[in-house]
């Protein structure tokens, strides 16, 4: 069988290649605790598996869905986005319905850009963006996020001749995987730059709702004039625990998402209508409080994974959203070296900051995502080994 070329480029996806180790490492009979991928722990409130069996029995949903998304779920995502960020959305051409938004995310180059486009993406990042750039033809350029700098991008610092080539930007905020929170005045730079330079900004809003302390994230749609050069990506994924279920949509610029519903309707049919009204009855009721609940507990994890590390002589910083941490690494180290350490000094696993771009080295992520009872013994493997925050000598 021939093998496209164009796959050539593809590194192996992270967590594939962390799934393999853990595989490995399981077989040899260590009993690994995986701090490696992101993935809430807890099941999804009830309330909305109780809608899904209800409207799973609706033979009204067994027939071929809408292509942008059933209307009534259109229409609680512009209501969220009224109630949530203030702004004004029309269901019918500014909120389009995504099976998971790592669909929405990989599908968007495709639509947006034409061979030689750069697009510029940022690095430390989920994998998604650049590769999916890349496979669509475009460019992908890297704006590095810098500790310094609060892991922000430095648009001013695009050369000219870049930012002229570009059509497309990826942000993500409160971001995965550093954990850093964007407020409305950065966003205003970027809506700037975008506006400026004629390129499609897509945030991806996975964590907004996984705030721990400190104000609700904003969406740069928030910003004057956004409307002409925003997608935003939101998801059910994460503050409801809902990973499994595929379902989150964009919203934002009619004529992005029209282009953006050209390359589904050939290649999906849509969501299960079951799965949107389980996800309206979420979106309505907040699930009874269960985001609350949610960062109430990956704060509590966050405070006592930050105090073990710490005492171990780490230099790291609780992040006020997400449920990562990001955690310089000792001197002398790769990340994937010292991923690698980890895993066989303590049996835990945790994501070199490399897989997600050259300026993630220097890092791991850590993913609090596992029960209480396993985070605990994490720590207490972790905390048995004085070594681990020493320089490699
Ligand atoms: C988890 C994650 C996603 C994927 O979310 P789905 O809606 O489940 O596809 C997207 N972006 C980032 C940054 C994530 O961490």
């Amino acid at each position: 069988m021939q093998r496209a070329r164009r796959l050539d480029e593809v590194p192996p996806y992270p967590f594939a290649e962390l799934q393999r180790k853990l595989r490995e490492a399981r077989a040899q009979g260590i009993d690994v605790i995986d701090l490696g991928v992101g993935d809430p722990d807890r099941p999804t409130p009830p309330a909305i598996v109780e809608r899904l069996c209800r409207e799973a029995a609706n033979p009204e949903h067994h027939r071929y869905p809408d292509y942008a998304g059933s209307p009534a779920f259109r229409r609680a995502v512009a209501a969220w986005y009224r109630r949530r960020y203030g702004v004004e959305l029309d269901p019918d051409r500014e909120v389009l319905a995504l099976i998971g938004s790592k669909e929405g995310l990989a599908h968007l180059p495709w639509a947006v850009l034409n061979p030689g486009d750069v697009a510029l993406v940022p690095d430390p990042a989920y994998p998604v963006y650049r590769v999916q750039s890349l496979l669509a033809g475009g460019v992908p350029y890297p704006l590095p996020l810098r500790e310094e700098r609060g892991f922000l991008p430095d648009v001013a610092g695009v050369p000219e001749e870049v930012a002229g080539r570009a059509r497309l930007m990826f942000l993500n905020y409160p971001n995965n995987p550093t954990g850093a929170v964007a407020d409305l005045e950065a966003f205003e730079g970027v809506v700037d730059f975008c506006r400026r330079h004629r390129v499609l900004l897509c945030h991806d809003a996975a964590y907004a709702d996984l705030v721990l302390d400190g104000p609700p994230a904003p969406s740069p749609l928030q910003v004057a004039g956004a409307r002409e050069v925003v997608v935003e990506v939101g998801s059910l994924s994460k503050p409801f625990n809902m990973t499994g279920w595929r379902i989150a949509y964009a919203v934002g610029n009619a004529d992005a998402l029209g282009a953006l519903g050209v390359i589904k309707t050939n290649t999906d049919s849509g969501q299960f209508t079951a799965i949107q009204h389980a996800a309206i009855h979420a979106l309505e009721s907040e699930a009874g409080g269960a985001i609350r609940a949610m960062t109430g507990l990956y704060r509590q994890r966050r405070d006592r994974t930050v105090e073990v590390l710490a005492r171990l002589g780490f230099r790291v910083r609780p992040p006020s959203a997400t449920f990562y941490l990001w955690v310089p690494i000792p001197e002398g180290w790769t990340s994937a070296g010292f991923a690698e350490h980890v895993l066989s000094a303590a049996g835990v696993l945790v994501t070199p900051g490399s897989a997600y771009g050259d300026h993630g080295e220097g890092y791991v992520r850590l993913s609090l995502t596992v029960p209480d009872d396993r985070l605990d013994e994490a720590l207490r493997r972790l905390g048995s080994r004085p070594d681990l925050a020493r320089p490699r000598g």
